[in-house]
């Protein structure tokens, strides 16, 4: 999955109308949330994690985790839906995700993960909206 594959393109401007400080800051600024920081951290009910910007959902319950970290913890994402990079921010380089489909910067995949895929996707819960079993989804933004 790269960035061709994105299908919404809105600029990060008009995205700054739709969503919260917070959550543009994130989204489309690349900022991190302080840990502990996100309701999120505590759901533990079944159902799915889509991207707070387009809603493309993109984790589900089954992959979610205790991390420790203070942020919400997946151990894979569903397929298809996350787009990667490496970036630089800490001299070391990590591995940035964002959704597939907006380019909403999500978190960054570590490899100390648990099995079995042995990755952890380190997300800002402030970049997810939580769907539960049973609730409709929210319309895509497109
Ligand atoms: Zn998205």
């Amino acid at each position: 999955m790269t960035e061709e594959t994105r299908t919404v393109e809105r600029s990060v401007e008009e995205w700054r109308e739709l969503l919260s400080a917070d959550q543009h800051a994130v989204l489309f600024k690349e900022a991190t949330e302080p840990p502990g920081s996100s309701p999120l951290n505590q759901e533990t009910r079944d159902g799915l994690f889509a991207c707070a910007a387009c809603f493309l959902p993109l984790f589900e319950s089954s992959s979610k985790y205790e991390s420790g970290t203070g942020w919400p913890s997946f151990f894979a994402p569903i397929a298809g839906r996350i787009g990667s990079r490496k970036d630089f921010k800490l001299i070391l380089p990590r591995t940035e995700y964002h959704c597939a489909r907006c380019g909403g910067h999500q978190g960054h995949v570590f490899k100390d993960g648990p099995a079995p895929t042995g990755e952890r996707y380190c997300n800002n819960g402030v970049a997810l909206r939580f769907v539960p079993d049973g609730d409709p989804l929210p319309e895509p933004r497109t």
